[in-house]
Parts: C-alpha cells; sequence; structure tokens
C-alpha cells in the first residue's frame, strides 16, 4: 500500500453503536457538538504551548495561538480548525475510533449490566468528538503533529468505519471539515433533559453555518476558553474577515463576583467532562507567602467510574494561566478524590514534573489549604441545605470517610460533617444530633457494624437498648471500622459497640413492664448454660446470659477487644485469612424457649434434642446477623425436623 491510498478501519462495535445512539436520540442538544469540538481544539493547545515552553526545538510559536471557526453557507460545512498539538496516524485510528474515555464506556458497561438504555447515561459524559455525527453526515480530520513530516487525513459518514491518509503538506494542528446535515431535526425523543431545547426552536443542521448562531453558541458554552475563537467571514472579492467571539480571559482570573452560575456551569462541563450541574464551587484567590487561584468543584452525582483505577482524580495545575499538567494528584487527597478542577500559581515552574511535584512544599501547603477548605465548605452547606447535602452524601459520604484513614489529623472536622443512619430514626443524623438525643445516664455512644443496614435495623443485639430508648449508629460501609477507631469522643461519650463484651446497662432508663410480665422473668439457667457451652465448645467461646436481649432468643457478641466480625469481613475481602476468634452466644434468659430447654436439661441432661437446639440456636443467632451458617445443609435438615414434630 502506498502512502496516500486511503486505510479503511471499522469502529469499535462500542464506538458504532454510540454513533448510532447519538445521531437517533440526542438531537435535542446538538448544538454542543461545537462545544466539544472547541473543548477539544483548547485542550490540543494547551498540550502544545506547554511543549513549546519546557522543551527547546519543538518549534516554540509566538502567542498566536487561536481556534477558527469557519461557516460555507454555500458549500453546507462549517469548518473548526486550530494549532494545537495535533495528532500523530496513530492517535487518529485510536483517539477517533474507540471510545478513549474511560468513563464513558463505563457508563455504558453500567447501563449494559443495568439493563437499561444508556442514552441517559451517555448524557451525563459529555459526547466528545462523536457528537460531530449529530449535525454532520460526513467528517473530514487533517492533522499533524508538529514533529512529524506528514499529516494525516481521517475521513468518516459515521456509519461502520472510517477511512485514513497520510496527507503531505498540512499546517500543524487540526482542521476538522463537517459536512452538515440538509435535513430538519426529528421529533424529540422522550429524553429528561427535552426541555431544554423545545422541538421548534432546534436548529436544523445547516444553520450551523449562520454566524449568529455560532456567536451565540459560542458565548454561552465556550467563552471562558482561555484562546481566541475567531469566527471567519468571506470580505470582499478574495479576502476573510476574523472576528473574535470569546472573551479569552480564563474564567478563574475573573473576580468571582463577576462570574455567574452558569458561566461556572459550563466551565465546570469542559473540565469535567460532566454534563450535570455542579454540587458547589470554590473560587478563591490566596495571596501572602504563596499566591495562587484555586477553583474547584464538586459534583452534582457520582462518576459510574469513582472507584476505577482510570477514574480521572487531582487537580489541573497551570502556572500564570499555562496549563502545566493534568489530574495533578498531591493537591487533593485520596478521600477528596471527587473534587475536580484547577489550580493556577505564579509561583510555579513551568517545567515543574511528577517527580519534583512530590517533594514540593508550595504544593503541600496548597494541598494542606485547600483541603481544610474543601472540609470548611461542606460543613457550611450541611448547615445551609440540609435535603441538598444528603444528597451529596449518598454520592460521595463513603469516600469521604476513608479520610478517617488517610489523614487521622482531620478526625475532628471530619466528625462534623459525616452523616450516620442510626435505629431510632429513618433518614440520616450528624453525631451532634445522636449525641443531643442521648438519654439520661448514658455513657457511651453506641454503634454496630456490619454489612447491611437493614439487618443492622431488625438485629437482636440492640433489643434491650431499643426498650430504654437508646439510639445506636448503624454502620454498614466497610470503611466505619476505621472511622469508629479514629473517631474519640463525641461530646464526652465513647464510641461503644453493641456486639462486643458485656453489655453494662447500669444507669440507663428502667425499660417499661411488657405484657405477659411473667414470661419476661429470668430464671437460673444452670446447667442449661453449661451443657450449650460443652455442645458448641469447637464453635463459641462461651454461652452467658444476655443484657441485651428482650425478644430474641439469642445473639452472637465478640469478646471484649476482639476484631469484629465486620473487621473480619474486611480482612478477609483483602485477601487475608486472619484466624477467626471464637464469639460468646448470649441467651435470652427471659425467653419461654430458653426457660423449657432449661427444664428438659434438668430432667433428662442427655437428650439429643438440646444439641440438636444449641446447634439450631448458635445458626439462628448467626442468621439474624445477616451471616450464612457454615453448614447450611446441616441447619436445613434440623429445622425441617423441629418442624415436622411441630406439625405431629
Ligand atoms: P475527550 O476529549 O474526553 O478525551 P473526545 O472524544 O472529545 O474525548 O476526544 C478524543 C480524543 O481525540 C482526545 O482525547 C484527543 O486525544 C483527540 N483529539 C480530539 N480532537 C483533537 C484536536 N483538535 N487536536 C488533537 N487531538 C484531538
Ligand atoms: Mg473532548
Amino acid at each position: 500500500m502506498t502512502d496516500h491510498a486511503p486505510q479503511e478501519h471499522r469502529f469499535q462495535a462500542e464506538t458504532a453503536s454510540l454513533l448510532d445512539m447519538m445521531i437517533h436520540h440526542l438531537y435535542t442538544r446538538r448544538e454542543v457538538f461545537l462545544r466539544e469540538l472547541i473543548s477539544n481544539a483548547s485542550d490540543a493547545i494547551d498540550r502544545q504551548r506547554l511543549l513549546a515552553l519546557t522543551s527547546a526545538g519543538a518549534g516554540a510559536e509566538a502567542d498566536d495561538y487561536r481556534i477558527r471557526l469557519i461557516p460555507d453557507a454555500a458549500a453546507g460545512t462549517l469548518v473548526v480548525e486550530d494549532n494545537g498539538i495535533g495528532m500523530s496516524e496513530e492517535e487518529v485510528v485510536t483517539h477517533l475510533g474507540t471510545i478513549a474515555r474511560s468513563g464513558t464506556a463505563a457508563a455504558r458497561q453500567g447501563a449494559a449490566a443495568e439493563g437499561q438504555d444508556s442514552t441517559g447515561l451517555i448524557g451525563q459524559f459529555g459526547v466528545g468528538f462523536y457528537s460531530v455525527f449529530m449535525v454532520a453526515d460526513e467528517v473530514q480530520v487533517l492533522t499533524r503533529r508538529i514533529e512529524d513530516a506528514s499529516g494525516v487525513e481521517w475521513r468518516s459518514s459515521g456509519g461502520e468505519g472510517f477511512q485514513v491518509r497520510r496527507m503531505p503538506d498540512l499546517p500543524h494542528g487540526t482542521r476538522i471539515t463537517l459536512h452538515l446535515r440538509r435535513d430538519t431535526p426529528p421529533a424529540a425523543p422522550a429524553v429528561d433533559d427535552a426541555a431544554e431545547a423545545p422541538a421548534d426552536e432546534r436548529p436544523a443542521a445547516e444553520a450551523f453555518t449562520d454566524p449568529e448562531l455560532l456567536r451565540q453558541i459560542v458565548k454561552r458554552h465556550s467563552d471562558f476558553i482561555a484562546f481566541p475563537i475567531l469566527l471567519v467571514s468571506p470580505e470582499g472579492s478574495a479576502g476573510v474577515r476574523e472576528e473574535q467571539i470569546n472573551s479569552t480571559r480564563p474564567l478563574w482570573t475573573r473576580r468571582p463576583a463577576e462570574v455567574s452560575a452558569e458561566d461556572y456551569a459550563e466551565f465546570y462541563h469542559h473540565l469535567a467532562h460532566d454534563w450535570s450541574e455542579p454540587y458547589a464551587v470554590i473560587h478563591q484567590h490566596v495571596e501572602g507567602m504563596r499566591e495562587y487561584t484555586a477553583l474547584l468543584f464538586i459534583p452534582g452525582r457520582r462518576p459510574v467510574d469513582l472507584d476505577a483505577r482510570e477514574h480521572r482524580r487531582g487537580l489541573q495545575l497551570y502556572a500564570r494561566r499555562v496549563f502545566i499538567m493534568d489530574e495533578c494528584r498531591e493537591l487533593m487527597p485520596e478521600y477528596l478524590r471527587f473534587v475536580r478542577g484547577l489550580v493556577d500559581s505564579p509561583d510555579l515552574p513551568l517545567n515543574v514534573s511528577r517527580e519534583s511535584i512530590q517533594e514540593d512544599r508550595l504544593l503541600m501547603a496548597m494541598r494542606r489549604q485547600l483541603t481544610r477548605r474543601v472540609l470548611s465548605e461542606l460543613a457550611e452547606r450541611l448547615g445551609s441545605d440540609r435535603a441538598a447535602y444528603e444528597h451529596f452524601w449518598e454520592s460521595f459520604g463513603a469516600v469521604l470517610k476513608e479520610g478517617f484513614h488517610y489523614e487521622p489529623a482531620q478526625a475532628p472536622r471530619l466528625k462534623e460533617i459525616c452523616l450516620f443512619r442510626s435505629s431510632s430514626q429513618e433518614g440520616w443524623s450528624t453525631l451532634a444530633e445522636i449525641s443531643s438525643r442521648r438519654v439520661e445516664g448514658q455513657s457511651a455512644l453506641y454503634y454496630l457494624t456490619g454489612e447491611r443496614l437493614d439487618a443492622l435495623r431488625s438485629a437482636p443485639q440492640l433489643e434491650a437498648l431499643r426498650r430504654r430508648g437508646v439510639e445506636v449508629i448503624l454502620l454498614a460501609d466497610g470503611i466505619d471500622e476505621i472511622v469508629i477507631a479514629q473517631l474519640g469522643e463525641v461530646d464526652g461519650l465513647p464510641p461503644r459497640s453493641v456486639a462486643q463484651g458485656q453489655l453494662d446497662l447500669e444507669g440507663l432508663p428502667e425499660p417499661p413492664p411488657t405484657e405477659g410480665a411473667d414470661s419476661a422473668t429470668a430464671v437460673q439457667l444452670e446447667p442449661l448454660l453449661a451443657q450449650l457451652g460443652q455442645q458448641l465448645a469447637d464453635r463459641v467461646s462461651a454461652v452467658r446470659v444476655s443484657t441485651r436481649l428482650t425478644d430474641s432468643a439469642a445473639c452472637l457478641v465478640d469478646e471484649e477487644g476482639a476484631p469484629s466480625a465486620q473487621l473480619l469481613h474486611i480482612l478477609r475481602a483483602m485477601g487475608q485469612e486472619p484466624p477467626a476468634p471464637h464469639r460468646v452466644l448470649e441467651v435470652n434468659a427471659a425467653h419461654p424457649l430458653l426457660q423449657r430447654m432449661q427444664l428438659r436439661a434438668q430432667v433428662s441432661p442427655d437428650d439429643p434434642v438440646l444439641a440438636e437446639y444449641a446447634s439450631l440456636l448458635h445458626d439462628l443467632a448467626l442468621l439474624a446477623e445477616g451471616t450464612a451458617p457454615a453448614d447450611g445443609a446441616g441447619l436445613a435438615t434440623r429445622l425441617a425436623a423441629v418442624m415436622t414434630r411441630a406439625m405431629g
């Protein structure tokens, strides 16, 4: 094959289906294709400028970076051209032939797994380059990297594939020509953001050659782009006129009072590739020993790939408005990895490297300040709009709680902004709220950890406390064991597990009397306890009478100071195999079952039914906390035998 013969490529399957969806379902937001192209052009210029500044001989040019929009109504085309970094042949094939962005791919997979239509999900992420096919039925990309001798042409009509061939004599940068569709847009499909543009106002694709419309779209979506966006129109016989249609003042250099919420939101879309509205914006100029500007966003919803390794995290770093690094992780701690944004400082060298950054004292100081700023912003929002904060918490609370692990020194601040579930409330509570509801004589902050909230809500270990009106914090996130370990006292109350050691009810209010008062009288359980202890010797370390039970017959608790069942579960999930410590079986001396077993044990100690019941009691206690007994088949057999006898 010669250099100039076109080479056929097929789109990756994912891409083909995305394209199809783009063309058929996302029509309501057609104009966003322009924002996507301008955003890509701006990124490409950022990278080219950085290259020129840091490596000698990379064709450093003066400040003539720009993005050109060249509409041609007669031909029905629109050209978007930049003098950014361009793409090599290989880059063209991978970047314009596959879904590069992990978030988009992950969103589609997530949607597919849940069996739902991914149209809405895609909308959350921004659609990137492929959005051109909403308005164009044929697209040509001409591009060259400055160091490459020859450039590349990419062509596609958005169907199954695209063609690529080498092209000599291209200027460096990227020129994208859209052959606009001549159709009128089809009726709006029922997608949730359809309201944004009523059907009759949506421009036909051809209208995107109208200079006035282009001006409006740029103003609305791309005004903050740091490079000039030039609208090119014919003038005179052969001349052209170039008019700059954005203001180019980087958004973060403006005074916060001058920036509208819409401007911030547009900038956030560009920066985070997330179309939803940010939950919070922090825009701050800091002067003094170190000078910098920070523009931070807390997203309004959890990205599907938040925990994936490819999740973009960290902030962008600028030095004197020049982009120098993406995903600078040193600027935000791991537990604030959902925060997006940038930092611009005149005190940073342009040639800062990933290695030097780790030691950089200036950066470490910024990170401390920014961390505190984010936490105090959250505290403020918790106070000012509870519902919105709860929504934030449901998206990011589990991540934020990792702060107790990564930065225990922040525990006092984190404590104030954490929300918890508890045994007496339907919704979320702060620690301060829980502590304010403590009962007379309560000397600890009670909690119970487990894997599932619903299992925790009905855990037998809560019974006695619930009867006394004592609220128990229910912890079902993996990280919660660490939170508890770092929590310290809350208003003088130390945290205390209700599933560990003896539960001391001394000093707590007496429970209200129960209906069948005599059945609630505890009886002496010797010799039953000794017998149960023997029969379960290989499963529990002791059997004793419980103070925590009122309704259930039995429950399992940990020995004082032992790792909890939940912690062991986490260790196992991490691939460790800690020796399982024996737990304590606690029985309810007021329960009729135990009272009858006691009678039986006194009369005929060798009755095999007692052994059968011992095993059942233990397994039922496991089930009550949501754990499957090791010998499930044995349990089933024993239970069936008991049921058969009960039927007479
Ligand atoms: P994203 O911008 O989120 O990465 P896009 O679909 O918008 O996704 O673009 C895919 C990739 O194609 C970009 O990451 C970039 O590498 C490349 N690309 C797109 N447009 C340009 C351009 N004008 N100049 C250089 N590279 C580009
Ligand atoms: Mg893009």
